[in-house]
């Protein structure tokens, strides 16, 4: 009698969320997260910007272990991924791992800017939620304390209206089921790396991070030889997730791993000038800004 009795319940319980999702459907219907096409309802982009977008999972899948540099198909019979490539093996880091998501272009390029601004904060936990995935998976056997995020300065959110890499960073905490811990702030306002040359990049964010009062002072067991995963959307030289990371081992952890969005593939050694790197998707970011702008004017 009570199986009879559950079974009914549980009948009642599936269709009442049966109607209650049809019903927000109508009322909201699910939107494409980036280009806002309408979409199935358990999709988050549409076929185009799925397409667009991931297109470089794969690839970047079978990077270098320690820089994310993507290295092309492993061997067959290879199950680890390299400790280290040409790419990284001159250079020293205060960072274990890199996990990259995405490679950074064309539509990723503008999906990461957007991602930064208040009205696009669903794009953002879209983003987190499918980089947490892939970041549980790589580090399956290796288990996370806590996640935090490269920390922006106070007036560089009040311009864009949100906490873009927080709320990417959240995200990843929740499908990973790790917390999230504000462990940082930014000192000063930081040029923006993108307009800088790789030695400049490393000179503009020399100390201009901090561990917040409550994590600073004594060993503290948040810090005190954990596993950090440090979040942030681009990696393009590493040189503000190297210093960030230098930051959060002088307080005492001991392995700090780095998930993002998207990495550059330009080479660190050549100087194709970040300008024009910059430059070359300059127009569609001038777009998401403005967008991004009606939309919280709007
Ligand atoms: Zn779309
Ligand atoms: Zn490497």
């Amino acid at each position: 009698m009570a199986t009879f009795l559950d079974e009914m319940l549980e009948r009642c319980r599936s269709t009442a969320r049966a109607a209650t999702e049809s019903v927000r459907d109508l009322a909201f219907p699910p939107c494409c997260r980036f280009c806002q096409r309408l979409v199935a309802s358990n999709q988050d982009f549409c076929r185009s910007c799925r397409v667009g977008l991931t297109a470089s999972e794969p690839q970047m899948r079978c990077g270098c272990g320690r820089c994310g540099w993507p290295l092309g198909r492993m061997p067959a019979e290879e199950t680890r991924l390299p400790t280290e490539c040409p790419q990284c093996k001159d250079q020293s880091f205060h960072f274990d791992r890199v996990i990259p998501m995405w490679m950074y272009q064309g539509m990723v390029c503008d999906a990461v800017v957007a991602a930064k601004y208040f009205s696009q904060s669903s794009l953002a936990d879209t983003l987190g939620r499918r980089l947490g995935g892939i970041v549980s998976e790589r580090l399956a056997e290796d288990r996370v304390d806590a996640v935090t995020f490269v920390p922006s300065h106070f007036t560089r959110q009040l311009s864009r209206g949100g906490i873009g890499v927080q709320t990417l960073a959240t995200a990843v905490a929740k499908r990973m089921g790790t917390p999230c811990k504000s462990l940082l702030k930014a000192t000063r306002r930081i040029a923006k790396q993108a307009w800088l040359d790789d030695a400049s990049r490393v000179h503009n964010v020399r100390d201009a991070f901090r561990l917040k009062k409550s994590y600073a002072f004594g060993s503290s067991p948040d810090l005190c030889h954990r596993h950090i995963l440090l979040v942030d959307d681009v990696f393009t030289t590493g040189a503000t997730t190297n210093e960030v990371a230098r930051v959060l081992r002088s307080g005492g952890v001991s392995k700090v791993s780095v998930a993002v969005v998207a990495r550059s593939v330009r080479s660190a050694h050549s100087s194709p000038g970040p300008q024009r790197f910059q430059d070359a998707t300059a127009p569609k970011r001038e777009r998401i800004r403005n967008r991004s702008r009606d939309a919280r004017t709007g």
